[in-house]
């Protein structure tokens, strides 16, 4: 697990969450075009050069479905982990 400053300034343009911070399990260090998913609202964005982040279209998702189906299952795996985790925050409060 390796945590990455991205860019302070950095939302998830989906939930307008500050997302200044990237953590990968690969201990990867985010560059653009690399995709990422939002810890609060997981929404799949990209990096742009200065590691901010846009939402991928459709168009786009359906591109990593059909040329990277091994990519695809992560980022559906890693979706359905961060759902989990946040259900679980939720009934601890
Ligand atoms: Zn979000």
């Amino acid at each position: 697990m390796k945590t990455t400053r991205t860019n302070e300034s950095a939302i998830c343009k989906s939930c307008l969450t500050v997302l200044d911070a990237a953590t990968s399990d690969e201990n990867a260090v985010p560059s653009e075009g690399d995709i990422t998913v939002c810890f609060y609202c997981t929404t799949v964005s990209k990096f742009d050069s200065e590691l901010m982040l846009e939402p991928l279209n459709e168009f786009e998702q359906k591109q990593i479905q059909d040329d990277d189906p091994a990519m695809w299952g992560k980022i559906q795996h890693t979706i359905r982990q961060i759902k989990l985790f946040n259900d679980y925050k939720k009934k601890q409060n």
